[in-house]
Order: structure tokens, then C-alpha cells, then sequence
């Protein structure tokens, strides 16, 4: 694959100081081609390609309509390049190619979904003494950062970018620099639908670098992120300086909790989905598990059976339900939480190994991993490993299930299984969680808001309010009687 370049005003450009870094396949280790290491001028220069094209009006001032027109557009390019889509994410990210399949999908319908809803009414006017009319209208932010992380390379860029440009504003965007590949494809297809040069700029590199100068310059107007928690905090205090708007979609320690009244396969089988799919590295995974007391030894046997069966494999291998881990140095993290969780004194049930069977080795794969006899003080238990790591913790009873279940410093999501429709309401009710499934887990819709309380972020992407995010608000106030108001006497 050719080297990679970044997108600023319209052009294809490499680093200013022409350094590279390798994009590296998780599967086999191999070099698959090299991207720019973007500086701070890099940045600045997208930032102001953004500003301009901001003001001048080239973005924002068309109609809803023509912006939609591009975005359904970039939608059926998407669908288009699917294929190579496809593939691409796989060798980029790691994952399996029907994981990657359902994610170019996704994007596709994002960018439609926001077509559309960016040109239905919105905005009201509301009633005050004659002879005023007043109203509120929306409007784009202006300038928008969007930094994105490696689990989802294509969806959390479109997640951003899709309602950002739907509103009217212009962008400048970060990949993670582990996963640039997927990224570029998606702005060679703006190039291709001829938008305006300026409205989308995408630079490349270090998160301290970029990212802090996307952060930290006074031109960008807002900072939306999806990332680390850590990384997160770090972002809004550089924010703060310049009061930019911001929105963070960060990590999680979901609770799934399993009554002994659900369907008890059902049950199995979507805690099995929830941690393993993606390899773990998916912020909502459900990567603890709670299990009503009575069925504990019988879940605890069954999910173990089952794990151990997940066929771990190259992304691109059709049979592969399980890739690799992103790069290896997540893999020597999720190891490391492996030899905390040993140390800890907690048990493993099944898998805490790197695989290195032939064909793997020079892969970064690890086996699903499930740990029991957990406390809830334990690091595996508090802190997101965001790999295929699951805790299987039991509780007594509704109460202890809550108290349990809401005991991290995370809520991003959770689940509760039973066939008692009441209780698990009641329990969804409790969890201080932003995105929550009763007999599911993971299913993702474009419609719905997705974020999280407490530490897991703050505001929401996707739905109507993945859009307000993208937009300021205005009151207009017109006094239809002009005439002086008379308030001082001379
Ligand atoms: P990360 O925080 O290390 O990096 C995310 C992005 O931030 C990358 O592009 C990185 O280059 C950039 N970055 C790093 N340091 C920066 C800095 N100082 N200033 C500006 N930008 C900086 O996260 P990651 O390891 O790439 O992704 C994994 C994390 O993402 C997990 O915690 C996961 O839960 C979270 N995540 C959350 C959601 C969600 O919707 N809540 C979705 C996907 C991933």
C-alpha cells in the first residue's frame, strides 16, 4: 500500500518535517504502510484551512438540502468501496472482516441518517408580549477538533464528522495514529464528491502533538473526543483555557447482570457477544459480568465451555470469530492486567495466555480470558482493561445487583437479563449508565443517543442530540413596533 498522506485545504500532503510512522497489520505484525507524523504547523495549517473556509461561508452558507446531497453522496461511495472498505479496516484494525462488514454498513447509514435530519424542521419560537416576535434558531459551531480512538477506525470518525458536517461546520480531524488507514479512504471519498476545499482536514500523528494543538488553539471552536478517559480529562482542562465546547465519549466497565429468571442460553450468549466481540476493545463492552447466585456455578461452567471454543484467528480468515489485539503494545497491557488480576488473587476460569500456536505467533493475539473469585475492590474489577478479559462476580439478590453493578467510577453501559419485565426495568432504572439493554447487549443504532454518565463522558453522539452537539443556539428577538423605547428622560 502506498504511504499515506493527511487532507488540508482540498490537498494531499505529507508532514512538514516528511517524517513517517509504520501502520503495522495486528494479525502479523507486517509493515502495511507508513503515515505522516503530522506536527503542531500541520495542525495549524487544517486549522486555519477550516477557519477559512468557515467564514467564507463555503460550507455553512449553502442549503441544507445541497449539504444533505453531499452527505447521501459520500453514503453511497461508501457503499461503493465497501469491499475495499472492508478489508481495509480489517488490516488496520485487526478485526474480523463481518465485524468490519457491519461497521462500513453502519457508516453508510450515519451519513444518511444525518442527510436527512438535517433538513427537517428544527428550531421554535415562542410567545412574548406584542410586539415582539422571538424565536430560537440553531447554527454550527464553527471550527470543530474531532479526535478519534483505534477500536472503531471508520465509525467513530463517521459518528463525529457525519452530524458535525450536517450542521454546518467545518473540521478538523485526528485519527488514531494506530489506525490512520481506513480514515484516508474515507476522505479520499470527499475529495471524490468535490467538497468544498477546507470544509474537511484531516491531520495525522501524535495525540500530545496534534491532538494538544487541536485542543489548545483559539481557531477551533469546539473538541469533540472519543477516546481514553485519562486522555479525556487531559482535553478538557486544555479546552478550558480557550472555553471551547466540548464532548467526550470515554472508556467503561459495563455491568451485564444475568437474574437466574432469564432465558438462560440467551444469556450466555450475549455475555459472550458483549466482551469477546471486537476482542474486548469496545468501550461498552460488558466486561463485568453479575450472576444471581443461584445459577453461578452453572453460568460460570457454560461460559467457560463456550469461550473456550471461540475460534481465534487473522481478521481476513472467514472462520475467525476473534481477531488480534490492535498493536502489541496493547497486547502487553491486557497481559499485564492478566498478571495483576493473578496477583490480585482472583482465578482464571479459562484462557490469561498470549497465543503463539502457528500461523499467530507474530500476531497479537490473547485468549478470551475469564476471571472468577473477584473482589469488587480488585483492579480487574475497577479498571477498563479494553481487551477479551470478562469478571464473573455473584450477587444475591435486586439490591446487591445495583450496588454492584454501580460500583466503578465508569457509566458508559449495562445490561440486565430476566424474563421478569418489571425487575429488569427497575434495575435499568437504577444504573447510572448512558446506554443500557434489557435481554441484549451491543446492538447500536444510529437514532439513539450514545454516551455516558459520571466518568465515562459528557454529552451524547448519534440520534437528534448527536447532532445539537454540533450546533450553538440562538434566540432572535424583533421588535415589530420600531420606535424609540423611551427609557431616559433627555
Ligand atoms: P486514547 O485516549 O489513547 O486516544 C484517543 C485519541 O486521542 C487518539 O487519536 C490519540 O492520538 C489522541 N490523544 C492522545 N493523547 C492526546 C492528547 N494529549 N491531546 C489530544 N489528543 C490526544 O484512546 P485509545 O487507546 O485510542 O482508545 C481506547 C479508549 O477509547 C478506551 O478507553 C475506550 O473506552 C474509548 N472509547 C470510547 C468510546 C465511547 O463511545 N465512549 C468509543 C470508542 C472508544
Amino acid at each position: 500500500m502506498a504511504n499515506l498522506k493527511m487532507f488540508i485545504d482540498g490537498e494531499w500532503k505529507e508532514s512538514e518535517t516528511l517524517e513517517t510512522r509504520p501502520v503495522i497489520n495486528p494479525a502479523n505484525g507486517e509493515v502495511i504502510s507508513y503515515s505522516p507524523e503530522g506536527t503542531a504547523v500541520d495542525a495549524r495549517a487544517a486549522i486555519f484551512a477550516a477557519r477559512r473556509a468557515f467564514e467564507e461561508g463555503v460550507w455553512s452558507g449553502i442549503s441544507a438540502q445541497e449539504r444533505a446531497s453531499y452527505l447521501f453522496k459520500i453514503a453511497d461511495k461508501i457503499e461503493e468501496y465497501a469491499d475495499e472498505l472492508t478489508q481495509l479496516e480489517t488490516m488496520d484494525n485487526g478485526k474480523p472482516l463481518r465485524e468490519a462488514g457491519f461497521d462500513v454498513g453502519d457508516a453508510a447509514a450515519c451519513f444518511r441518517y444525518y442527510a436527512g435530519l438535517i433538513t427537517k424542521p428544527d428550531g421554535y419560537t415562542y410567545h412574548v408580549a406584542d410586539p415582539m416576535q422571538a424565536m430560537v434558531v440553531r447554527e454550527p459551531v464553527g471550527v470543530c477538533g474531532l479526535i478519534v480512538p483505534w477500536n472503531y477506525p471508520l465509525l467513530m470518525s463517521v459518528w463525529k464528522i457525519a452530524p458535525a458536517l450536517a450542521a454546518g461546520n467545518t473540521i478538523v480531524f485526528k485519527p488514531s495514529e494506530v489506525t490512520p488507514v481506513t480514515p484516508k479512504k474515507l476522505f479520499e471519498i470527499f475529495e471524490e464528491v468535490g467538497l468544498p476545499k477546507g470544509v474537511a482536514n484531516m491531520v495525522m500523528g501524535a495525540g500530545p502533538v496534534v491532538g494538544h494543538e487541536i485542543a489548545s488553539h483559539p481557531e477551533v471552536d469546539m473538541i469533540s473526543f472519543t477516546g481514553g478517559t485519562k486522555t479525556g480529562k487531559h482535553i478538557m482542562k486544555t479546552a478550558a483555557d480557550t472555553m471551547k465546547k466540548v464532548s467526550l465519549e470515554l472508556g467503561g466497565k459495563s455491568p451485564n447482570i444475568i437474574f437466574a429468571d432469564a432465558d438462560f442460553e440467551t444469556a450466555v450468549d450475549y455475555a459472550l457477544f458483549g466482551i469477546f466481540s471486537g476482542s474486548g476493545q469496545v468501550c461498552s463492552a460488558g466486561s463485568r459480568i453479575l450472576v444471581e447466585e443461584s445459577i453461578y456455578d452453572k453460568f460460570v461452567e457454560r461460559f467457560v465451555e463456550r469461550a473456550k471454543k471461540i475460534k481465534v484467528g487473522a481478521g481476513n480468515d472467514p472462520v475467525t470469530e476473534m481477531g488480534p489485539l490492535v498493536s502489541e503494545q496493547h497486547l502487553e497491557k491486557i497481559l499485564h492486567y492478566i498478571e495483576v488480576g493473578l496477583e490480585e488473587g482472583a482465578t482464571i476460569a479459562c484462557g490469561g495466555k498470549r497465543i503463539v500456536s502457528k500461523g499467530l505467533e507474530k500476531g497479537f493475539f490473547v485468549e478470551p480470558t475469564v476471571f472468577i473469585n473477584v473482589k469488587p475492590e480488585m483492579k480487574i474489577v475497577q479498571e477498563e482493561i479494553f481487551g477479551p478479559v470478562v469478571v464473573i462476580q455473584k450477587f444475591q439478590d435486586e439490591s446487591e445487583a445495583v450496588k454492584l453493578a454501580n460500583n466503578t467510577i465508569y457509566g458508559l453501559a449495562g445490561a440486565v437479563f430476566s424474563n421478569d419485565g418489571a425487575k429488569a426495568l427497575r434495575v435499568i432504572k437504577k444504573l447510572r449508565a448512558g446506554i443500557t439493554w434489557v435481554n441484549s447487549y451491543h446492538p447500536t443504532y444510529n437514532e439513539a443517543p450514545w454516551g455516558g454518565y459520571k466518568q465515562s463522558g459528557i454529552g451524547r453522539s448519534l440520534g437528534t442530540f448527536g447532532l445539537e452537539e454540533f450546533q450553538e443556539i440562538k434566540q432572535i428577538n424583533i421588535n415589530l413596533q420600531v420606535e424609540p423605547i423611551g427609557w431616559f428622560s433627555n
